[in-house]
């Protein structure tokens, strides 16, 4: 019960952080899902889409919406725009967006995009003026 109580309060920042920390055949690309030698491979979006019980069709066509909004993101959190945790790297957007790009961009490991997110969760630094639009 006391477990029950402490899980509630994680931060969806933290849940999310948690899943793509665990050992999966992970692609370091934004393509979803590949089988690659047998065993299908998830990007970090469909890894995360997969442990909500999508199905890998599902995942493979993108039917799924707001995967954010299913690990208790608020809507308003969820769109906010960030900046990429990654050092030296301007990019800014929604938290998905920045996923999907220290992914496919970066290619950074799954445990590495984990420890990223946590890092957007308590990044207090201001966006840059022009809006963060990269050109
Ligand atoms: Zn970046």
């Amino acid at each position: 019960m006391k477990t029950q109580l402490t899980r509630t309060n994680v931060s969806p920042f933290k849940k999310i952080a948690e899943i793509l920390m665990e050992d999966f055949p992970y692609y370091a690309g934004w393509k979803f899902i590949e089988k690659k030698r047998g065993t299908m491979h998830y990007c970090a979006m469909a890894y995360l889409e997969k442990k909500k019980g999508y199905s890998d069709w599902r995942i493979r066509l993108n039917l799924i919406d707001n995967i954010l909004e299913k690990y208790g993101f608020p809507h308003d959190e969820s769109t906010k725009e960030r900046l990429c945790p990654v050092e030296g790297c301007k990019k800014t957007g929604p938290l998905l967006g920045l996923i999907e790009h220290m992914n496919a961009g970066h290619k950074l490991p799954a445990t590495e995009i984990a420890n990223a997110i946590e890092r957007i969760e308590h990044d207090n630094r201001r966006l840059p003026p022009y809006g963060g639009k990269e050109f």
